[in-house]
C-alpha cells in the first residue's frame, strides 16, 4: 500500500464515522434527558478529540505543514492500519446500534433509560471507547508523522481518562446494584472472557 492509498484509508475511516453517527446523532437530539451530567471540561476534552482525531490529520495531509516530524512509512503500517480502521468502524457501529437510544455524546441521562448489558455490552463496558483507542492507533499507522499521526491517541487518551470515573459513577448512581453486577461480569475495553 503506498502513503497515498494510506491517507486515502485514512479519510474514507473519517467518512464511514459521520455515515454511521449521522441517524444516531438525530436521534438523540430528539431523546429527552433527564439527567445532564456534562460539564465545560468535557466539552472542551470533545473538541479535543476532534482537533487530534480530524482537523490536525486534514490539516497535514492538505497543506504539509508537520512534514518535519514525518516518520519513515511502511506498506506494513499501511496495512494494519487498515485492518485497525475497519475495526474501528465495526466496534463504533455495533456500539450505538446496542446502545441505540441511550446513547449521548455528553454524559447524560435519557428519559427511560435502560442498562444495556447485552450485544457488544455483554462483557465490555465501553466498546465506544474501544473503538476510538482503535481510530487512535489506525491513525498513527496510517499518516506516518508524529504530529498528525500521534494527535488521535493523545486525544483519545485525554478523553478517557478524564472521562471515566465521571462515566461510571454517573452509571452507578443511577443504575445501583444492577451497574455493580455488570462491572463484575466486565472489563471497561476488552472482553471479560473468562468469568
Ligand atoms: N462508555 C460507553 C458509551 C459511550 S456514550 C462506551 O464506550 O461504549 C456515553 C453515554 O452512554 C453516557 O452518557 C451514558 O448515559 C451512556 N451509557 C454508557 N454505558 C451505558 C450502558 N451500559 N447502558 C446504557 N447507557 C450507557
Amino acid at each position: 500500500m503506498t502513503e497515498q492509498s494510506a491517507a486515502l484509508v485514512w479519510a474514507l475511516g473519517i467518512v464511514g464515522w459521520l455515515i454511521i453517527r449521522w441517524p444516531y446523532r438525530r436521534r438523540a437530539k430528539r431523546t429527552e434527558t433527564v439527567a445532564d451530567n456534562s460539564s465545560i471540561g468535557e466539552r472542551v476534552s470533545l473538541g479535543l478529540t476532534i482537533l487530534g482525531l480530524v482537523l490536525l490529520p486534514i490539516a497535514h495531509l492538505t497543506t504539509g505543514v508537520f512534514s518535519f516530524a514525518n516518520v519513515a512509512y511502511s506498506p506494513l503500517a499501511g496495512w494494519f492500519g487498515m485492518l485497525t480502521m475497519s475495526g474501528f468502524l465495526i466496534i463504533f457501529y455495533l456500539s450505538h446500534k446496542h446502545l441505540a437510544r441511550n446513547w449521548s455524546v455528553t454524559l447524560e441521562i435519557r428519559k427511560d433509560h435502560k442498562l444495556v448489558d447485552t450485544g457488544i455490552y455483554k462483557r465490555t463496558r465501553h466498546p465506544m471507547y474501544t473503538s476510538f483507542w482503535l481510530w487512535g492507533f489506525a491513525q498513527f499507522l496510517l499518516i506516518p508523522n508524529w504530529i498528525a499521526g500521534l494527535a488521535g491517541l493523545a486525544s483519545v487518551a485525554w478523553l478517557y481518562f478524564s472521562r471515566i470515573e465521571h462515566e461510571e459513577a454517573m452509571m452507578r448512581s443511577q443504575f445501583g446494584e444492577a451497574y455493580e453486577a455488570y462491572c463484575e461480569r466486565s472489563y471497561r475495553l476488552l472482553p471479560k472472557i473468562f468469568l
